[in-house]
């Protein structure tokens, strides 16, 4: 293996796995409860963390 000078290689997709981050995210508040999720191939909770998160907040009452 030749060593080269393109060190920017590394930041291309599929260097180092498909994704950098993992296919599954979950939201949560500080507090505990989750707010939002995805599952890649799965199902995704509707809207975006943001607003699910502001949501939470109105219901707690903060
Ligand atoms: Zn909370």
């Amino acid at each position: 293996m030749t060593p080269t000078h393109h060190p920017i290689t590394d930041h291309y997709p599929g260097s180092h796995g498909e994704y950098p981050e993992p296919a599954e995210t979950t939201v949560s508040c500080a507090c505990g409860a989750e707010l939002w999720e995805w599952q890649e191939g799965y199902s995704c909770s509707p809207g975006s963390p943001e607003d699910a998160f502001a949501e939470h907040l109105t219901e707690v009452g903060a």
